[in-house]
């Protein structure tokens, strides 16, 4: 427990939450051949009973089937590069869509047939997608950039309300909100305590940012990014010294790190 003389250190004893991307890539490569077998099977058993309509039609189902396992293995291939390399031959926004909309679903399939802990594959996903949003190479005027934190960063004693207006906090330095307030005024950046996930969303469709730095859970995290999706969202996941929801912290680097990555800011 803290009492009030003391001071919130950061959260450096807080869970290991770095990934893993290797779970997500393992599954990712598991998926692929599902695909492929799959397909094939698809294939061959209608074959028997398409030639008997047109001799032709087996050919024409074989060549879509093809076509979708390679547009799908062909996204596991660039994804595996971008994880294992941190460059692609060449990028394309399609690539973080097949991410969020295709591989993530899969992942989570095939992760809970191979009895995975969700929450690896997803701080695997959250390190993808950062990933890919870097390589977008876009830079974003750093006025149309927002942080997203949840309240619970929040020292739990204070009495100041900082939900409706992050600018009431006194900077006391009982947690981190304080050195979020000066990485806001440094960089020019908006920033934002939510009282929870819907609140966030009404928040990004109010200021309409046009990127999001956003720290929680991994949980929260991963589904804020599948509902925000196409905007880009560095995620950085919390540290947890107290467990989920009380007193969580953020590596204030990480976050100045986004910014200038997103903001291409010295
Ligand atoms: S919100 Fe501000 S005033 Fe309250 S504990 Fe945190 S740093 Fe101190």
């Amino acid at each position: 427990m803290f009492n009030d003389t003391e001071k919130w250190q950061g959260s450096p004893e807080s869970i290991a939450y770095k990934p893993g991307k290797g779970v997500f890539l393992a599954l990712l490569a598991v998926s692929a051949l599902a695909v492929l077998f799959g397909g094939f099977f698809f294939w061959y058993i209608p074959t028997v009973g398409l030639r008997s309509i047109h001799p032709l039609l087996p050919y024409l189902l074989g060549a879509v089937l093809l076509a979708v396992s390679l547009f799908i293995i062909g996204g596991a291939a660039f994804i595996t590069s971008a994880a294992i390399r941190g460059r692609v031959p060449f990028y394309s926004s399609r690539f973080r869509w097949m991410l969020v909309k295709v591989y993530l679903p899969l992942m989570v399939m095939a992760g809970g047939i191979l009895k995975i802990p969700k929450i690896k594959i997803e701080r695997a996903f959250i390190e993808l997608n950062n990933q890919m949003v870097k390589m977008m190479g876009r830079k974003f005027r750093p006025e149309k950039l927002l942080i997203l934190m949840p309240h619970c960063i929040q020292y739990d004693n204070c009495k100041i309300k900082v939900t409706r207006n992050v600018r009431n906090c006194a900077g006391c330095g009982k947690c981190e909100i304080g050195g979020l307030l000066s990485l806001s005024d440094e960089f020019g950046v908006s920033l934002f305590i939510s009282t929870g996930g819907t609140v966030a969303r009404r928040k990004v469709l109010e200021d309409r940012p046009d990127a999001v730095i956003a720290v929680a859970c991994e949980r929260d995290l991963t589904s804020g990014l599948q509902d925000s999706y196409p905007l880009p969202v560095i995620a950085i996941v919390n540290k947890r010294p107290r467990g989920y929801c009380m007193e969580t912290g953020v590596a204030l680097e990480e976050v100045k790190q986004a910014i200038r990555d997103l903001a291409g800011a010295a």
